[in-house]
């Protein structure tokens, strides 16, 4: 018999539950059975495994047989409570508190089990509340970027779903207008309409019964976000959804439905058509394909990365980082050297400060793109960075090859050259020997709480503290 110590202990309390049935005590029993009284209690509690012959023994004296003896059933609530209390207090989470596990006497009422056994309950509540969610959400979201890593982010089915619809509302060319994503609506039995008192935990609400689509007003008359908005809405219902079963599934319905709606405000075929014809004329440019298509900067590069490296052998990344330097989106195919947490999750983790990325924050004329070229322990790369800024915090938005394929994009003579050697610390997140000599237990600053789900807390003498940039920001003003 090969049991677990969890099915030992169940098996012990059945036993001892036909025992005091029978009114043995222990020694008469073991008697009976041809064993010591403190072998028998040793069974029962689950601390010693017995051999067939003696359950028979066992079964026969207390008038039962072996199967009853080992179902998997508690014998009674009170051996249920037992049983319960046991696996709590061998869990690791109980475990590591350090905690001495009570031990049940006969004399203990099961009201105090129960006491014991509700604060287990909410100990494993709260720990897996804690542990499962934003574990589970890195590890689904990293799973789904290597998924479409390995389809060069390109979704074909989407694609000519999105045309037929695109074509079945009358759309033509060029930027896709308010009115045909209402015409779209409208042939799927949708109305769209906008609505100020929507829940802050929504993007829009489907009301299916009556056809209804409630969306956000638009802030900006005319703001290209709305379209989107709108077309991610109808997508749930183009595309089958049922509700999400778990999060990676809630991850992959929200790349679909945004899949569907950069199908729809940069069709494939004109897509394809219009970056076919800038590398022709070495002329490739995010800036130039956002224009002709009407989208956002960060749209039109997300959009490359869907159709370039399927229709022009062209390998690419996308990043899109705050202006505090952590990566909030990204994409890549072409090996650029990314920064990781132990889950392999890139979001929320910070970029090389020698990244164009960063880079382009520094620049005194931001109105353009920042071309540069930065040399990586995985070759060199080129990059176009246009910055931003949202909800008063800045961002940018950077679309980068190889350095091989730089000269079909505009941008390519630059002279900006930076070198990289991150993951190696020294490139960009650790002060120089010669600062961190001068400042080393001179300086004691105040950490801000971080709130942000995917921070991770910068490594340093003060928690939550990044030692570089205080060295360097008490180098700066220490001259003054
Ligand atoms: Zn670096």
């Amino acid at each position: 018999m090969s049991t677990s110590g969890l099915e030992l202990s169940t098996l012990g309390h059945r036993i001892r539950h036909h025992r005091t049935a029978k009114g043995f005590t222990l020694d008469e029993l073991g008697a009976l059975v041809g064993i010591a009284g403190s072998q028998l209690s040793l069974i029962e509690n689950g601390k010693r495994e017995p051999k067939l012959s003696l359950l028979q023994a066992i079964a026969e004296a207390c008038s039962t047989n072996v199967a009853d003896l080992i179902s998997g059933e508690p014998p009674n609530r009170r051996a249920a409570l037992e049983i319960e209390l046991d696996r709590a207090q061998a869990s690791p989470v109980f475990r590591q508190l350090g905690i001495a596990p009570v031990r049940v006497s006969k004399g203990m009422n099961d009201e105090t089990i129960e006491a014991v056994l509700g604060l287990h309950r909410e100990l494993h509540r709260r720990e897996s509340e804690a542990i499962a969610t934003p574990e589970e959400a890195r590890r689904a979201n990293t799973e789904m970027r290597l998924t479409m890593r390995a389809r060069a982010n390109y979704l074909p089915e989407i694609e000519v779903l999105a045309e037929k619809h695109l074509k079945a509302a009358g759309h033509v060319s060029g930027a896709l207008t308010h009115r045909t994503v209402s015409l779209m609506a409208d042939k799927l039995g949708f109305e769209l309409i906008y609505a100020d008192d929507l829940p802050h935990s929504t993007r829009s609400i489907t009301d299916l019964e009556n056809g209804r689509i409630y969306l956000p007003p638009a802030s900006i008359p005319g703001g290209h976000g709305l379209r989107s908005m709108a077309l991610q809405a109808m997508a749930h219902r183009i595309l089958g959804h049922t509700p999400p079963t778990d999060y990676a599934n809630f991850l992959q319905q929200r790349l679909e439905i945004n899949y569907f709606a950069a199908c729809c405000l940069i069709p494939e075929t004109a897509g394809v058509a219009f970056l076919q014809q800038a590398k022709k004329d070495r002329n490739l440019a995010v800036e130039d394909f956002r224009d002709a298509f009407g989208v956002t900067h960060e749209a039109a590069g997300m959009r490359m990365t869907n159709l370039m490296t399927h229709h022009l052998d062209m390998r690419l990344h996308f990043l899109r980082v705050d202006e505090k330097g952590a990566i909030t989106r990204v994409y890549e195919n072409d090996d650029l050297p990314l920064p990781m947490d132990v889950t392999g999750a890139v979001e929320g983790q910070p970029a090389c400060r020698k990244f164009s990325a960063r880079a382009a924050f520094e620049q005194r004329n931001r109105t353009t793109e920042h071309y540069q070229y930065t040399d990586t322990p995985s070759g060199t790369f080129w990059c176009a960075t246009q910055t931003g800024s949202a909800h008063d915090s800045g961002f940018s938005i950077t679309v980068g090859v190889p350095f091989d394929d730089a000269r079909w994009w505009r941008g390519r003579e630059t002279s900006h050259r930076a070198q990289s050697n991150c993951p190696d610390e020294a490139c960009c997140r650790r002060a120089s020997a010669t600062i961190s000599q001068r400042w080393e237990g001179r300086a004691w600053p105040s950490a801000r709480v971080h709130t942000h789900m995917f921070s991770p807390l910068p490594r340093g003498a003060f928690p939550g503290v990044d030692d570089s940039e205080v060295y360097s920001f008490l180098d700066r003003h220490a001259g003054e």
